[in-house]
């Protein structure tokens, strides 16, 4: 699934070409408290395979996050997108992805593009009063 086979690419003249898929993200890639991914990570990028078998994708990531407002702590919800733009080669290059074998396993880059996408806080939305506010209001 999180798997380019370049091999097969090559054999089949695919040099260009888009895919989509959608996978369980790790909860370890969310570092803000209480709160987890509602949904699967939605994987969209094109690719392109170069002549010395190098392989570009540029694409989105897409995601829900559910857990308490980090303000008010009131349930949340929202949409997140990131951008996945990854370059790889067949051979060890400075900051770039590298794979062996002719297969490239994308769960680090799409991993890191989750990570790189995360917010730091989650909040219940643009009219969120947040907790002083709520404690005034009560007392
Ligand atoms: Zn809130």
């Amino acid at each position: 699934m999180m798997i380019i086979d370049v091999r097969k690419l090559n054999a089949q003249k695919k040099y260009t070409g888009s895919m989509e898929f959608e996978y369980s993200a790790p909860k370890e890639l969310i570092e803000i408290p209480f709160v987890s991914f509602a949904s699967s990570v939605k994987v969209r990028f094109d690719y392109q395979l170069y002549e010395d078998d190098s392989l570009d994708i540029r694409g989105t990531v897409c995601y829900q996050l559910e857990g308490q407002c980090s303000r008010c702590l009131k349930d949340a919800k929202t949409e997140v997108k990131g951008e996945l733009d990854a370059y790889f080669q067949p051979f060890k290059n400075g900051e770039d992805y590298s794979y062996s074998g002719g297969v490239i396993d994308l769960t680090q880059a799409i991993n890191e593009a989750v990570m790189a996408s995360m917010p730091f806080t989650l909040s219940c939305g643009d009219d969120c009063q947040g907790i002083l506010y709520a404690s005034e209001t009560e007392n």
